[in-house]
């Protein structure tokens, strides 16, 4: 019996990364895990490692595949914690007008990170309780050269999370906002410009050579502290960073 048994955690990103170092962190400590992202492959093997888990494989971009899969979600019982994790990084300069990347960032890490609480809120204020966990970034509260956009997006984040929490809490609703520094895990892949990739992942970048970055379960952890906490606690924010990094 692990201190979440009898919760259902749904994660999204779940088949890398943060996401998927979560699902394992909730699943120990006696979550049912649904895991959600493009990969069924991933999502698949995963979940062979982890029980109770079912996967539910979708874009959270896709408007009316949340919408239905938040009724499936309601069907199965509904959800008591949500990780809206799903995110892509692609950082390059303003002035070199990557609009395709722009609109996808806000897509995936706006509006996907809305359709997910939109799939589930409801639920949990119809319930009077749940906790909803976003994944922003320490680039939800410094922009850097090459990253506007993409902080854009996680400043999006910190607002939605702050903001909910307001209104959230008259149901009995959590809300928090992760907010993570450099983490080794494949999202610097996503940067598709090659000098802005080279320069976060060269010699002297955040995610270059010989910086000991964050591993994905350091932020599980810190997601697992914040949904352990009694109910009366709302960790409403937690930045972390490697020591290493000063920004
Ligand atoms: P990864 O690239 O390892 O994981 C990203 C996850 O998001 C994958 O599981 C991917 O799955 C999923 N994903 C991407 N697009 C979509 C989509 N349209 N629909 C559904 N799932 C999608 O990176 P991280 O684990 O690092 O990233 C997780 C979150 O953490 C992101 O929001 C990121 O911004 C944030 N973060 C990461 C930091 C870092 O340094 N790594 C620092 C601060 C914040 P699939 O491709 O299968 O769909």
């Amino acid at each position: 019996m692990g201190s979440l048994s009898g919760k259902r955690a749904w994660i999204t990103g779940a088949s890398s990364g943060i996401g998927a170092a979560t699902a394992r962190v909730l699943s120990q400590n006696g979550a049912a895990v649904v895991l959600s992202s493009r990969r069924e492959d991933r999502l698949r093997a995963l979940s062979q490692e982890l029980t109770p888990a079912v996967i539910k494989p979708v874009d959270v971009a896709n408007r009316t595949a949340m919408e239905r899969l938040g009724e499936e979600l309601e069907a199965m019982g509904g959800v008591d914690i949500l990780v809206a994790n799903a995110g892509l990084m692609p950082l390059s300069p303003i002035l070199e007008g990557r609009v395709d990347e722009w609109e996808r960032m806000i897509d995936v890490n706006v509006k996907g990170l809305l359709y997910s609480i939109n799939a589930v809120y409801p639920g949990m204020a119809r319930r009077k309780r749940g906790h909803i966990v976003n994944v922003g970034s320490v680039a939800g509260r410094f922009a850097n050269k090459n990253g506007a956009v993409y902080s854009g997006t996680k400043f999006a984040v910190r607002a939605i999370s702050d903001g909910l929490r307001k209104e959230a809490l008259a149901y009995g609703v959590r809300v928090t906002d992760i907010e993570p520094g450099a983490v080794a895990t494949e999202l610097a892949d996503s940067i598709k410009h090659e000098p802005t990739r080279k320069l976060a992942t060269g010699p002297g970048g955040v995610y270059g050579p010989g910086l000991e970055i964050l591993e994905a379960e350091d932020i599980a952890n810190a997601i697992y502290y914040a949904v352990s906490q009694p109910e009366r606690v709302n960790v409403s924010e937690l930045l972390i960073r490697p020591r290493t990094q000063e920004r």
